[in-house]
């Protein structure tokens, strides 16, 4: 029986582990995909504060934020889960691997990437469509790259492209960008980056690589193909319009709003000796330094519970 269980390793989970062993909790957290969550996937970090190391990428943070946790005791392992059960005073986590309990549960198992919804995509993904630049960028070293969405990770990403890309298209639905200006200034002064406004993919093709994109201007209705420039070539289609709340598993047991986990602002969620940490919960920032922050909280809170 642990003190504390925590559900996912990105920056909300490794502060809450952080401040959860260092509080004297026997705390476990439980991983079922790469440590880091989704800033595994980030090239660069640029906004958390006192990050002022030259190439520190979302990977390198992650690291040390985990070698800070266990160095207070903190245990991790690998598994995922299939089920819980958070109402009674033991909570159970039920994983592929083993069966856990604890006396407080932190949720911090993020989101996932959503996807466009247009025909053919599910076939193309690893064929040409991706969600993440860092680790596909490099395959499109010289060629032609499009982007489709308007946030930060849309733009920031368009940014990174360009160290590979020969061109990268920014696709987006509307005709002004959501990001973060300090991001949009940047994209809108490369020479690399250019915008296909009120632009949707409709559709993609290709034989066991991406070939070609469908898309349609929602102003005028007008369809059109964009290909590769030069025969024999392909494109890449790096997707980044929004998230997805990992909350699946809760479904039943705990409140949500669209899918994200309510709490207060202390973290709790509306089940005793359960809080929630990070993208996954409802918020209106959702950065490293916000799930940085959950996170402490809701192990503080832990901490207070188990008293
Ligand atoms: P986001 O902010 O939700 O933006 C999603 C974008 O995709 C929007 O521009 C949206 O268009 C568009 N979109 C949504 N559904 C679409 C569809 N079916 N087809 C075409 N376009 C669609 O998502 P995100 O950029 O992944 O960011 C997620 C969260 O992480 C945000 O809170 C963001 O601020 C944060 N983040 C922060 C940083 C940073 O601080 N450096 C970096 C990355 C992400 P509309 O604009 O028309 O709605």
């Amino acid at each position: 029986m642990y003190d504390c269980i925590i559900l996912g390793a990105g920056p909300a989970g490794l502060s809450a582990a952080l401040y959860a062993a260092r509080g004297g909790l026997s705390t476990l957290i439980i991983e079922r995909g790469v440590t880091g969550g989704q800033i595994a996937q980030t090239s660069e970090i640029a906004n958390y504060p006192g990050q002022a190391l030259t190439d520190e990428s979302g990977v390198s943070l992650t690291e040390r934020m985990l070698a800070q946790a266990k160095s207070f005791g903190k245990k991790k392992k690998r598994d995922t889960i299939l089920s819980v059960e958070l109402s009674g005073e033991v909570k159970r986590i039920i994983g592929k691997k083993g069966e856990y309990e604890a006396k407080t549960v932190i949720i911090c198992t993020g989101a996932r990437p959503r996807l466009i919804g247009c025909k053919n995509e599910e076939a193309f993904i690893g064929h040409g469509i991706s969600f993440c630049a860092t680790c596909d960028g490099a395959f499109y070293r010289g060629k032609d790259v499009y982007v489709v969405g308007g946030g930060d990770s849309a733009v920031e990403e368009a940014i990174f492209l360009t160290n590979f890309a020969r061109s990268v298209t920014v696709i987006h639905r509307r005709d002004e960008l959501r990001a973060v200006k300090a991001a949009q200034d940047r994209a809108f002064s490369s020479q690399k980056i250019s915008f296909m406004w009120n632009t949707t993919v409709e559709e993609v093709k290709g034989d066991d690589l991406l070939r070609s994109i469908t898309v349609k201007n929602t102003k005028t209705g007008e369809t059109r193909e964009l290909h590769a420039d030069g025969e024999n070539e392909n494109i890449g289609l790096f997707v980044y319009v929004g998230l997805i709340p990992n909350t699946e598993l809760f479904d039943g047991q705990l409140n949500t709003e669209n899918g994200y986990i309510v709490t207060d602002e202390d973290m709790h969620t509306n089940v005793e000796g359960v809080f929630a940490a990070g993208d996954v919960r409802k918020k209106t920032l959702r950065q490293v330094i916000t799930a940085a922050a959950d996170g402490a909280i809701a192990a503080t809170e832990a901490i207070k519970y188990r008293a």
